[in-house]
């Protein structure tokens, strides 16, 4: 539940401490060790925990039964693969592991997990519908995203992209590909022929997992068409192996010299990464800023807002402060996606509404992330109180998008869980369903001609009226 009075998280310096201990050593199977040893890349990389078989390794017997029955039981039916780095793994609070932050974000356990909502969506952002050639988005005129691979560091159970990253589960086929410089060309031609494109997003997967030569190859190639001014290198890397940046001088020289060549270009190349918990946060993330900030590299940060991750005003509030202390500018927080496997993890629109106001104001303007929907069916980045209606009782949101798709309207769907008995007993009835999405579409006042009104009518009941 969200606090109402966030004074006290505001005034607090708590945000200026950095866990500096050995916490890794409180893991029985790492309680040897050593500082150096954690802190080199290569072995948090080989020490990750990729299996079931690998929690009960690493934790003996300070994990339960019934806790390995429950994470057994959860990946069964989990889109998402595990993958956790030793860093992450050893900041979970394994006397606790059920109520933690970072557990509920890594390693999904059914007893907590909740049937999808019926209009979920596996691309819910049309990534895939709105891709001009293979590996790029082009929805926002001058932007595109660029997804050159499908690996990443760590495997989060909330990803966006949970359709094609992290390799196939028990309940998804994907294909799982490294980057490929050249299955890359298609996608460079596409940019040099659109003379709008401006900026690129080069995400994936994680940028991390991109050798150094993949790093340099892929930003001087888009450094090289004249048109391109700012490129965005997207990885979770430093909330969660932030000793890639301190051990790993190869890819961090690569990204400098990329980053340098953009400066003499007079062209911004930049980070943006991926925190959503103040407990993800140590000396060593503060280190690995320090390396990005003496080259004055600019790192932005894009939180997912989760339900008992960082639901809480004092959470949020901390996770700001401490990132904009050491020099991560907080960007966005994205109410999650209408993805599947995620349901628990969804908060209703209303709380990221309330949540946007308690934080404002904690922090100077510029280090206050803008709290957005990411509006299924590609209608991109939206502020949570710009919504054309919003039927609270039912948890149906309607937006437009009139710079990316005029003659569009897309909706977002609250949780079902936190819905009256009421209002949930509706959504389990096909016809008042149904009722429910036409009344809201209906709602908003548009001078649209009958043939838009089709339009939209069309896409919406290919989307949404034939429930998954
Ligand atoms: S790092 Fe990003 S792309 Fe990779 S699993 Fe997490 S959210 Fe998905």
């Amino acid at each position: 539940m969200i606090q109402s009075d966030p004074s006290n998280a505001a005034l607090s310096l708590d945000h200026r401490q950095f866990r500096n201990d050995e916490f890794w050593q409180i893991i029985p199977a790492w309680k040897d060790v050593t500082h150096d040893q954690f802190g080199d890349h290569l072995w948090q990389a080989k020490n990750s925990v990729k299996r079931l078989s690998e929690v009960k390794d690493v934790l003996g017997d300070r994990v339960s039964d019934e806790l390995m029955n429950d994470i057994d039981a959860g990946l069964k039916i989990a889109p998402m693969n595990i993958r956790i780095t030793p860093y992450v793994f050893s900041l979970m609070d394994w006397d606790n592991p059920v109520n933690d932050p970072l557990r509920k974000q890594f390693l999904p356990i059914a007893s907590q997990m909740l049937p999808d909502h019926p209009y979920y969506l596996a691309d819910s952002l049309y990534e895939d519908v709105d891709s001009p050639v293979p590996m790029l988005t082009h929805r926002y005129p001058d932007k595109v995203l660029f997804l050159p691979l499908t690996t990443c560091p760590v495997y989060c159970s909330y990803c966006t992209r949970s359709r094609i990253i992290g390799g196939s589960t028990e309940s998804v086929e994907k294909e799982t590909y490294g980057a490929n410089m050249e299955r890359t060309e298609e996608a460079f031609q596409y940019i040099a022929n659109n003379p709008c494109i401006e900026d690129v997003v080069i995400s994936g997967g994680d940028a991390f997992n991109m050798t150094a030569k993949h790093i340099e190859f892929i930003g001087n190639r888009l450094l090289e068409i004249d048109h391109v001014r700012r490129l965005r290198y997207a990885t979770k890397g430093i909330a969660i192996l932030p000793q890639k940046i301190l051990t790993d001088d190869r890819w961090v020289e690569a990204f400098f010299n990329v980053h340098r060549r953009g400066r003499e270009l007079g062209k911004q190349v930049v980070i943006h990464t991926h925190f959503s918990s103040p407990r993800e946060i140590t000396e060593w993330s503060r280190r690995a800023m320090d390396r990005l900030f003496a080259e004055s590299v600019i790192v932005r940060n894009q939180a997912v807002l989760q339900e008992g991750v960082n639901s809480e005003t004092d959470v949020m509030i901390r996770l700001t402060k401490k990132m904009s202390y050491m020099n991560i500018q907080p960007y966005y927080v994205y109410v999650h996606d209408m993805v599947p496997g995620c349901e628990h993890l969804r908060t209703s629109l209303a709380e990221a509404v309330e949540l946007e106001k308690q934080v404002r104001g904690c922090t100077a303007g510029f280090n206050t992330p803008t709290f957005v929907c990411d509006a299924p069916g590609g209608g991109g980045k939206r502020h949570v109180s710009s919504y054309e209606h919003y039927d609270q009782e039912n948890g149906i949101s309607v937006w437009r998008a009139p710079n990316v798709k005029p003659d569009e309207l897309f909706l977002y769907f609250d949780p079902l869980y936190k819905l009256s008995a009421d209002s949930q007993a509706r959504w389990n009835d096909a016809t008042q369903r149904e009722n429910m999405v036409n009344h809201a579409i209906h709602s908003v006042d548009l001078k649209l001609t009958q043939d838009q009104r089709q339009k939209i009518s069309k896409r919406l009941e290919s989307a949404y009226h034939q429930p998954k």
